[in-house]
């Protein structure tokens, strides 16, 4: 997986290379043949010669790969924004009422909101062919040798021209782009639809003992950093670079970076969207097997099938994933005041800017058994990764939820991502974080629970250096604007306790039900529940809001609704499109409903 994204990106460079060095080779060509008169005349001898040749080297037989709010507008619909309505209340929302989380926790702060949440059609085959579709390494088809006896003459001959050996001695697996130019045949204008044979072999890391592989090396990673629009990063890469600063390929990617950089607009930060899903319902026929789960993850969680359209649709869109503190971020003004300022996004023109999150990242016990992955891991790679069970309890490790799968396609779409940004990741604390049983209360019942902690910590900590952003979602999952007051500070300090101080500072909350903790005014200089929250070092609030775009600049924070895109939400999209109705759709700035919704889901999707 890993590799072939890696392979996609190499695969463009080489693709603008290639064309760079089209006419160049077409020269060589015209040699080549040349050459073969000449060899044609000379004819018998070298033939000769080449097969007394040809034969000692079957013994060996080397193979040749081919090569190779103020800004929220006032007139949106505050009350959403409060006091969710049905219609948003989905959004946020988590039902309340399954019971499991209340045995971990004690009488008085039991969580309001358990989510409960949960199709038909897929199966342990969809899994499985995930599992088997992760480990590339096998498959065949990268490497061929040549079997035309003329073609092999040809690469002989030419070879004899360049004064270089012979491709049956040319180790091109392990070539950097560079190595194209050496080939010596028409197969390593490879086309469009070889790619992912061709990305088996070049998944190696370019070798950085030879100056080639170095110049491979750096032109990947600015590149890489240029396609997500990093363009100061990776022009400050290029200038600094002291063995390749004037190498004409530098000089030529510095050029097209300052060329495109310059043609950036400033994205409108009112304009920027904000969808947020739950966790990803991987096995279909698991979560809506009609069990007391089943119809609440029918209605707030998304499939994976869907996410992954959705991902689709929103990139063919135009859309760039990029991080709250994009958006806004804090700065210490000439009075030793620190204020929130607006950022400065700088994209193409055309692109649209959205964030993107999750909620409740901890895999509650509940969940068990009902298809959904079971924890976050490390993955081999250093990037964050799922294990899920199987009905037969076996353990498998591979992209079963939004991070992983949200990575992967990053890795094949560095455009989707602004300066390496990801999602938020909002994390209640009663059953503990991350699949691991954390909370205070898991003290005397989880055997691991140090180890858990600490691995949490881990993978935490592995999640902020690959972009993605960590948030609060309450601890009992609570509705922080109505309950007391008493019972939000004690609230706040369990998350504080129990789960900061394993993620690390944190300054994103992420409602629980949508349910902020003022109306749409800005937040009132004598609002209790701000003025504890900015204690404890919040500054990013988001609540949940069907509006397209709902974001408020305060002087000392960040507002932003968020939209849910689960199943309730989309099937009110697909009813609004029937004949005859005249409710607002109000997903098709980001994708038509009808052209994700997945079909294994049980209808008519329903609120009560
Ligand atoms: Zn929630």
């Amino acid at each position: 997986m890993d590799n072939t994204n890696y392979e996609e990106v190499l695969r463009r460079r080489q693709e603008r290379r290639r064309r760079e060095k089209l006419r160049r080779k077409r020269k060589v060509m015209m040699i080549y043949m040349l050459m073969f008169s000449v060899a044609l005349i000379a004819g018998g001898s070298a033939f000769a010669l080449w097969k007394y040749r040809l034969n000692h080297e079957n013994n060996q037989e080397k193979i040749l790969s081919s090569s190779e709010s103020s800004a929220f507008d006032e007139s949106q619909d505050a009350v959403a924004a409060v006091n969710p309505t049905p219609e948003t209340s989905p959004d946020g929302s988590d039902l309340p009422g399954s019971s499991d989380s209340l045995d971990n926790a004690d009488s008085s702060d039991s969580p309001e909101g358990q989510e409960s949440q949960q199709g038909q059609e897929d199966q342990e085959g969809q899994l499985q062919s995930a599992v088997d579709s992760s480990n590339p390494s096998d498959a065949p088809g990268a490497l061929q040798k040549p079997a035309n006896i003329f073609q092999r003459f040809f690469a002989w001959i030419g070879s004899f021209f360049n004064g270089k050996k012979s491709p049956d001695n040319t180790e091109l697996a392990n070539s950097s782009p560079e190595s194209e130019e050496s080939g010596t045949q028409e197969s390593s204008e490879t086309p469009e639809e070889d790619v992912p044979e061709e990305t088996q072999q070049e998944v190696q890391v370019p070798d950085m003992n030879t100056p080639e592989g170095r110049l491979a090396n750096l032109l990947f990673v600015t590149d890489r950093l240029a396609l997500g629009y990093d363009y100061d990063q990776a022009i400050a890469l290029l200038k600094t670079n002291e063995e390749f600063s004037t190498n004409p390929e530098v000089v030529q990617a510095l050029e097209r970076y300052e060329t495109e950089k310059a043609s950036l607009v400033e994205y409108d930060l009112k304009k920027v969207t904000h969808v947020f899903f739950h966790s990803l319902v991987i096995d279909n026929a698991r979560a809506f097997d009609g069990d007391n789960d089943a119809k609440g993850y029918n209605q707030v969680m998304t499939t994976q099938n869907e996410f992954l359209k959705i991902l689709e649709e929103m990139y063919n869109r135009g859309f760039v994933l990029v991080r709250l503190h994009d958006m806004a971020h804090e700065e210490m003004d000439e009075n030793g005041n620190v204020r929130m300022v607006k950022g400065k996004i700088m994209l193409p023109e055309g692109k649209q800017a959205f964030v993107m999150s999750q909620d409740d990242v901890c895999y509650y016990p509940y969940m068990n058994d009902d298809g959904f992955a079971k924890r976050i891991i490390i993955g081999e790679n250093g990037k964050p990764t799922c294990v899920m069970e199987l009905e037969d309890k076996t353990e498998v490790v591979g992209s079963y939820d939004l991070v992983p799968l949200l990575e992967d396609f990053i890795q094949l779409h560095p455009d989707f991502s602004y300066k390496g940004a990801r999602a938020v990741i909002a994390f209640t604390g009663y059953e503990g974080i991350l699949g691991y049983r954390t909370a205070a209360s898991y003290q005397d019942k989880n055997p691991n629970y140090e180890a858990d902690r600490q691995q949490a910590a881990l993978v935490a900590q592995c999640l902020r250096d690959n972009g993605w952003e960590l948030a609060s979602h309450s601890w009992g999952h609570r509705y922080l604007g109505q309950i007391d007051f008493e019972k939000f500070v004690a609230d706040s300090d369990k998350w504080e306790a129990e789960v900061e101080s394993i993620i690390g500072p944190t300054d994103i909350i992420l409602f629980p039900f949508g349910d902020d903790i003022g109306d749409w005014h800005g937040y009132a200089s004598d609002n209790d529940r701000f003025n504890y929250l900015y204690s404890l070092g919040f500054r990013y609030f988001c609540n949940v809001d069907s509006a397209q775009y709902w974001v408020q600049f305060g002087d000392t924070y960040m507002r932003q609704g968020r939209r849910n895109l689960d199943g309730f939400r989309m099937w009110q999209d697909i009813v609004a499109g029937q004949e005859g109705r005249t409710e607002d759709r109000k997903l098709d700035d980001l994708f038509r409903a009808e052209d994700v919704f997945d079909p294994a889901r049980p209808t008519p999707v329903e609120w009560e």
